[in-house]
């Protein structure tokens, strides 16, 4: 945090127009240079976010990562060095003590710690979630008290949406909450929560008007919740296909009692909440992804150079090193993708369209990369003393949450559709 705080303060902006400090920043740089147009160098100062996460990443959390695979151990040493950086909860406003960075420069992160383990870089990531509908819809007193104490301390929050019987379909959700002189009583159950059980507080989504024909957009309510409140009960941390050291688990709630000073701007704003956070947090999970991808490449590249079959390197045949060629056009674009969709959002605009293209892009590419570098690595890539295992496993999340490959076609389906339809 001291290293960034002091990047931040001394920070040159030699960046050229497509970075992330607005646009007023941009059109400052732009002036700086010969020429207009889009540039891909990043300031000084993004170099340096990058650098440092990149060298947290390659030394400190890879070398362990097999091991917290094996495990499924909650990485709480990595965790607590990556908030001593100031690597996690980097977009916290200033004004409640965070860095405050830019979508674009907490993108440029999250891909290099996604490189050391996915794991890790969720559970980093699901703190952004909880955090993004505290960000924006929070009053100030909600901003101050649950953003302010994650800058004191290095804790983690989650977000609670998804239920056993709703998914993709968040208008489904039973989980109801009902208002009780100042309180509200919530009961319900919630699953594949991650951070689930490391939680110091949830942003929850509730239902609060019972009528089915109420629309999505009144009958649901968000709200804090202390994840020390009676009536919370944690279930077992579920062992998953990959990034296995983050917590995932299903959460009861049972009578518990929420004050009304937690409603997240009020009764039935809950779902336009809910959903605008992904906005926000899907171009930082495709970032994860192309970090994912590009370690893949990195790993079958490296094999491919030292590797012989019949007399010469495996990447001298053209077959694998078009193979090597195809994965590193994926990954070129799965970054561009990403750094569109959060350039947008640093820029003001709304980015549903960007944000999901590269979310279900890089969710794809990152599994039919990690499943050609098993297929470099021969019958060692099957094997989990080899990296690429851990990677192809890793990687089908990506697919999975914050909004399936499918609801990421449905929605771009709709924004493109609706351009002509205007
Ligand atoms: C490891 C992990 C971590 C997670 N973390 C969180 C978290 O922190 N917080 C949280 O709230 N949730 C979390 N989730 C839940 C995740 O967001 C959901 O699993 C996901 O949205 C899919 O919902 P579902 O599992 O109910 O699948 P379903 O919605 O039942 O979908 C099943 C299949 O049907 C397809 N499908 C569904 N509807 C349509 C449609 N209209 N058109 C086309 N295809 C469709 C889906 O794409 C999918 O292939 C997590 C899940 C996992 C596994």
């Amino acid at each position: 945090m001291l290293i960034f705080r002091k990047v931040l303060q001394t920070g040159v902006q030699t960046g050229l127009r497509f970075q992330s400090s607005g646009a007023a920043a941009r059109a400052a740089s732009a002036a700086k240079t010969s020429h207009g147009g889009i540039s891909f160098e990043l300031t000084d100062q993004q170099k340096e976010f990058q650098e440092t996460a990149r060298k947290f990443a390659r030394e400190e959390i890879l070398p362990v990562a097999g091991e917290y695979d094996k495990s499924g151990e909650y990485p709480v040493p990595l965790i607590r060095r990556a908030w001593e950086l100031g690597l996690i909860n980097s977009h916290i406003p200033e004004d409640c003590g965070g860095l405050g960075l830019s979508s674009f420069d907490a993108c440029l992160i999250t891909e290099e710690l996604a490189y050391g383990c996915t794991g890790v870089q969720t559970a980093i990531e699901a703190n952004s979630l909880g955090q993004m509908p505290v960000i924006i819809a929070g009053n100030d007193a909600q901003r101050k008290k649950y953003l302010g104490r994650m800058v004191e301390e290095p804790l983690m929050c989650a977000y609670c949406v998804t239920e056993p019987g709703a998914g993709s379909d968040v208008a489904g959700i039973k989980t109801r909450a009902v208002k009780k002189g100042d309180e509200y009583i919530v009961n319900g159950q919630k699953m594949w929560i991650t951070n689930g059980g490391k939680a110091n507080w949830y942003f929850l989504l509730t239902r609060t008007d019972p009528d089915p024909k109420c629309s999505a957009s009144k009958a649901f309510t968000g709200f804090i919740v202390e994840a020390d409140t009676p009536g919370i009960q944690l279930g077992r941390k579920e062992m998953n296909m990959g990034q296995r050291c983050s917590d995932t688990r299903g959460i009861t709630f049972e009578d518990v009692r929420i004050p009304k000073e937690n409603v997240l701007i009020g009764e039935g704003a809950g779902f336009k909440i809910a959903m605008g956070a992904f906005d926000k947090t899907r171009p930082p999970v495709a970032a994860g992804a192309t970090g994912l991808a590009q370690r893949a490449l990195d790993e079958a590249t490296k094999y491919a150079l030292e590797r012989k079959t019949f007399g010469r390197f495996i990447a001298e045949h053209q077959a694998v090193s078009f193979m090597l060629a195809e994965m590193a056009m994926k990954v070129e674009l799965a970054r561009l993708a990403y750094q569109r969709a959060a350039w947008e959002v640093d820029d003001g605009r709304r980015n549903t369209y960007y944000a999901s293209i590269a979310k279900a892009y890089a969710g794809d590419i990152a599994n039919q990369v990690a499943s050609d570098a098993v297929q470099i690595f021969g019958g060692n890539g099957f094997n989990s003393e080899y990296p690429v295992e851990k990677l192809m496993r890793d990687a089908k999340i990506y697919q999975i949450y914050e909004g399936t490959a499918q609801i990421q076609r449905l929605i771009i389906s709709r924004e493109h559709l609706g351009k002509y339809k205007q």
